[in-house]
């Protein structure tokens, strides 16, 4: 990860950001964005520890691309906080902030039953505090004032299905304003619990399930959850598509223990109809995660991997920077038909012209490309939860918050829809005051919207509430 390097090729611009040496997250220490190698490092200048250099792109030509796709940020309607003490110290959200709530966590307990080596929240058994319906209603009411009409709430925790009320919180938040629900989970009580499944089921509609998965293999899973789940995965999953329940599965990817996994993950995903999408997320330093150099893995590392391996249909141009945050957000669209148990995918996103993604034109027209009509028409039916949300807009769909709202083609649904997400966070280490201005996900507290990263880091606990 340190790379103890005096010369690069090209200067980008200055920013702020952390010493991950001294771990001093009190005072911003002046950064570089520096090229070395067709490779993007972080360069850091400590009063203390002097000078070090991060790598935090492994492919300068994507980083590039990255700003290509940078779009007019959608703002949140409100800020929370006054700029006081400055960006990082005032979340949130605060009036320097440039995006958002594109997808809002509500942290409804402290309680795990796991105790998980990577977990960002340092959850275990009997911590217990589970959160009120009331605080839970003032996290609603917080987030409407940032956004009325939120795309998308995810309930977490700790494991959120170890609170008492899980079922109430959840239908609580279904008749929210939100477009969407999900629940974030470690599956055990999907796999145990065949009435709180009964109950998931009458939440379809806008509702999916955000399943820990992470790996194949016993091993790997006991390095990073600290226990082999590979039966409590395999009968959540088994459970979740013998009722079609909506399924992102989440990999948290670690250099040299499961990046090698990812293209069987792909593969593994694409045998289930209940499964929408896999998000790739590369470990981050926090809560029990010390991120050492070894370990550390950045999206242009994950998307290399998905773009070489020639088992999966997606190309460079099918995974793309999200115009919201494209640094740190890489997405790929595919129409998904199942056949003979196996989910045929035609990738959308490489298709999709480039100036209406980030123009966001409201329109986006595929008259130029009748096959690719016909290919939509043709693997996209409307019986589903996100066929739903299309008629309620009568004539918009969004795949995702931050894409261009396109007539849809008479048979678009959301069951049809198979994404990639590659989504990674920032920690002391890769610390970018510039680009931590765009992130999306925010941590819903009774009184603030805190930008996940920052959230996570800690720097809330001096500086709010
Ligand atoms: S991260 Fe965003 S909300 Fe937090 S202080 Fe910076 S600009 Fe404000
Ligand atoms: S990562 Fe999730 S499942 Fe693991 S200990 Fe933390 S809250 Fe529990």
């Amino acid at each position: 990860m340190a790379h103890n390097l005096n010369d690069y090729d090209i200067f980008l611009n200055a920013t702020q950001s952390f010493c991950h040496k001294c771990g001093n997250l009190e005072k911003l220490v002046d950064a570089h964005n520096v090229v070395k190698d067709n490779k993007v490092y972080i360069r850091k200048f400590c009063p203390e520890c002097g000078e070090s250099m991060v790598k935090i792109s492994n492919d300068y030509s994507y980083y590039k691309l990255c700003d290509d796709y940078l779009k007019k940020p959608d703002l949140p309607e409100r800020a929370l906080t006054p700029v006081k003490y400055g960006c990082p110290y005032d979340c949130g959200v605060c009036p320097q902030h440039q995006n958002h709530p594109c997808l809002a966590l509500f942290n409804i307990t402290d309680e795990c039953n796991m105790k998980c080596n990577i977990c960002y929240y340092q959850a275990e058994p009997g911590l217990g505090n589970h959160r009120s319906i009331n605080e839970i209603e003032q996290m609603l009411e917080t987030l409407l004032k940032v956004e009325s009409q939120p795309d998308l709430i995810q309930v977490t925790g700790g494991e959120p299905t170890t609170h008492p009320e899980i079922v109430k919180i959840l239908k609580l938040l279904k008749k929210s304003p939100a477009r969407h629900l999900m629940l974030n989970t470690n599956g055990i009580r999907i796999a145990e619990d065949d009435e709180f499944v009964d109950e998931l089921i009458k939440l379809k509609g806008g509702f999916e399930v955000y399943l820990q998965f992470d790996s194949l293999k016993e091993e790997t899973l006991k390095d990073i959850r600290a226990r082999d789940m590979r039966d409590i995965r395999l009968k959540a999953l088994e459970k979740l598509e013998k009722h079609n329940i909506s399924t992102t599965i989440v990999v948290v990817v670690k250099k040299g223990l499961n990046d090698s996994e990812i293209p069987d993950i792909i593969e593994f995903a694409r045998g289930y109809r209940c499964i929408r999408g896999i998000v790739f997320q590369p470990v981050q330093e926090a809560g029990r995660v010390i991120a050492e150099d070894d370990f550390r893995i950045d999206l242009s590392e994950i998307r290399e991997i998905i773009i070489d391996d020639k088992k999966n249909p997606f190309e460079a141009e099918d995974l793309i920077p999200l115009p919201c945050d494209p640094h740190k957000i890489g997405v790929a669209y595919a129409a998904k038909q199942m056949k003979d148990g196996f989910a045929q995918l035609n990738p959308v996103t490489g298709k999709l012209p480039k100036e209406a993604i980030i123009e966001q034109r409201g329109t986006v027209t595929f008259e130029q490309d009748r096959d690719f009509v016909n290919m939509v028409v043709d693997t996209i039916s409307l019986d589903t939860a996100f066929g739903e949300a299309i008629v309620k807009d009568k004539i918009k769909s969004k795949l995702f918050c931050c894409w261009p709202s396109f007539l849809s083609p008479k048979d678009m649904g959301y069951e049809h829809v198979f994404r990639i997400v590659i989504m990674e966070f920032s920690d002391i280490v890769n610390f970018d005051s510039t680009q931590i201005k765009r992130e999306c996900n925010f941590m819903i507290t009774p009184k603030r919207a805190i930008p996940f990263s920052t959230y996570n880091m800690g720097i809330k606990e001096e500086y709010q509430e």
